[in-house]
């Protein structure tokens, strides 16, 4: 099998790409991904993510190495193996990030990638459910649209926000940034807009792609130091695809350095340790995996109601009816209802914490698991981390989980932000909004009151907020991976687009500026492919 551009991975960058590049209906895409077909209806219904988050047909199942940064817990560490990748079983929140972040990337070097760069393919990703403006977009593949309703406790943690100080803005992606306002969600009607439903469905009429589903990408194939092709696993058969023009990793944060590795790009002693032959020295390749980290506070509630007693028997079935016939209710839920992003630490000049509400609350804190009982959850997580993490294959075995460790909290700044982090979230339940309707703070609880105290609580309890990024980093030294067109550094015919070519992680949730990277990848590969052409001609 051949085509023009062959794609690994079907997830939020993959789905884009293989719709942009098919746009013309002559260029030949190839997009190959190791799950299958995205039919499963929790994958639809908003709200059902919660119990996709260890699904083993439709994750990979990855857990984090033990790290003191989680007190020696192997946590679980989702990612999508599935048509959309982790857009399909995403929390659904819809943000792009402070402009500093992009900004940072372009005076790191990466030239195009300031925010005035790329709000044009924020833009032209989304189809925002209200007006356009200078911020939003209108006409794109990615449906985007705000909450369906706002339950009350939501309306008393936004009251409780400007209690405490904080500005409500009614957009969260349009600026000023900062304060408090409502989620918004990758959401078109009742169903999950996630990059397969959105990009690649509409695509999938075209003659000039090709999707083959259950199918690993065992290794990228290379003529000297040209990529020409990967190597497939599928149905207990290996295959070869080749790219006459290139071969896109796709396969995400963890995905893409792994394989990688597996083709013998990367630090020259691992891959030696690992018993992978070297093809081309390239350090960076799984260093710098960068992560949000999540620490919860939460309380029981009386006299409103909370997510935690509607998904349960005879209200469940209410919910149930208002889903099917007005798209309402608890199952439109994305992860969180309510976000603020605070300044916490004086050394910072922008918002450097990201706080999420949700009205209800989960078992020992974590996202699942509803209490039996009325409550109210906020997690906080620190937007810009220091702590850097690594992705290693740990044998040449593809189908071998490489060794995922984050590090979190792993530097002294990370650790000062999640503690003022969780006392800012007590300010906020303390504000008269909030607190007329809370009881006593479940967790951490009350015992908790030292900075020591609250760091070694987000050890024992925290858990990944899912933005795993970085680990092919764009830039311009001899730790990054990629250029600023996202050509692999040394090689030829091969890029990386996807989350993991970012320099440093956004400050907020990473599925909206993935999407943005694809679409921006979309345009250089079209772009280098037109001017490829006349001299190919004239040659
Ligand atoms: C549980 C969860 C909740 C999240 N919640 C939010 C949220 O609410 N809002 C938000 O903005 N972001 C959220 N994110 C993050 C966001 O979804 C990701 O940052 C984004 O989807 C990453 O896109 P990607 O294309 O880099 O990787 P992915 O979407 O993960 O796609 C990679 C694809 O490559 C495939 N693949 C990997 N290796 C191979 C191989 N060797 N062969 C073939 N295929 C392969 C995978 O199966 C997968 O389909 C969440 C993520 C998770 C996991």
């Amino acid at each position: 099998m051949k085509a023009d551009y062959v794609i690994v991975g079907a997830g939020s960058a993959g789905c884009v790409l293989a719709n942009r590049l098919t746009e013309d209906g002559r260029t030949r895409v190839v997009l190959i991904e190791a799950g299958g077909r995205d039919t499963h209806p929790l994958i639809h219904i908003p709200a059902g993510f919660m119990k996709l988050l260890d699904h083993p047909a439709l994750t990979w199942g990855f857990h984090a190495e033990p790290d003191p940064g989680t007190a020696g817990r192997a946590i679980l560490y989702p990612r999508g193996r599935v048509l959309g990748g982790s857009s399909s079983i995403n929390g659904l929140i819809y943000v792009r990030g402070q402009p500093e972040d992009f900004d940072h990337w372009a005076q790191a070097g990466n030239r195009g990638w300031s925010f005035d760069d790329v709000l044009p393919y924020f833009k032209k990703s989304e189809h925002w459910e209200g007006e356009e403006n200078a911020w939003r977009g209108k006409g794109g593949p990615l449906f985007t649209s705000r909450m369906t309703e706002i339950p009350a406790l939501c309306r008393a943690a936004v009251d409780a926000g400007r209690e405490i100080g904080l500005e409500y803005h009614e957009d969260v992606n349009a600026l000023p940034l900062g304060g408090i306002g409502f989620c918004q969600q990758t959401r078109g009607g009742r169903r999950r807009a996630s990059a397969a439903r959105t990009y690649l469905k509409p695509a999938m009429r075209r003659q000039n792609l090709e999707v083959i589903v259950k199918a690993l990408v065992t290794r990228i194939l290379f003529d000297g130091k040209r990529a020409v092709g990967v190597e497939v696993r599928r149905g207990g058969k290996i295959e070869r695809v080749d790219a006459e023009s290139e071969v896109i990793l796709a396969a995400g944060a963890i995905g893409s350095p792994h394989l990688l590795q597996l083709s013998g790009v990367g630090a020259p002693e691992h891959l030696r340790k690992i018993g992978v032959a070297l093809r081309h020295p390239l350090p960076g390749v799984g260093q710098n995996l960068q992560d949000h980290y999540i620490a919860r506070i939460s309380y029981p509630v009386s006299g409103v109601a909370t997510i935690n007693e509607k998904s349960k028997g005879l209200s469940l079935l209410g919910e149930v009816l208002r889903y099917l016939f007005l798209g309402k209710g608890i199952l439109t839920y994305s992860a969180s209802l309510v976000a603020a992003s605070v300044k916490v630490l004086p050394e910072s000049a922008t918002p450097d914490v990201q706080c999420a509400f949700a009205p209800g609350s989960f078992k020992e804190g974590q996202i699942g698991e509803l209490d039996d009982f009325p409550g109210v959850t906020a997690g906080v997580w620190q937007m810009r981390p220091l702590s850097r993490g690594t992705v290693l294959a740990k044998s040449p075995d593809p189908t071998a989980a490489p060794a995922i460790n984050p590090r979190y909290l792993s530097e002294e700044t990370d650790r000062r932000a999640i503690a003022e982090g969780l006392k800012l979230l007590r300010r906020f339940f303390a504000a008269p909004s909030l607190a007329r309707h809370v009881g006593a703070e479940i967790l951490p609880g009350p015992k908790i009151k030292t900075d020591e105290e609250f760091v070694d609580y987000a050890r024992r309890n925290g858990s990944t907020v899912y933005h795993a990024s970085c680990t092919c980093r764009m830039g311009t030294d001899t730790l990054s991976v990629v250029d600023e067109e996202l050509r692999v550094r040394g090689l030829t015919n091969l890029r990386v687009v996807d989350a993991s070519v970012m320099p440093a992680v956004t400050s907020t949730n990473t599925n909206a500026p993935t999407i943005m990277i694809a679409e921006k990848g979309a345009d250089m590969i079209g772009r280098a492919a037109r001017s490829a052409a006349p001299r190919a001609k004239a040659a």
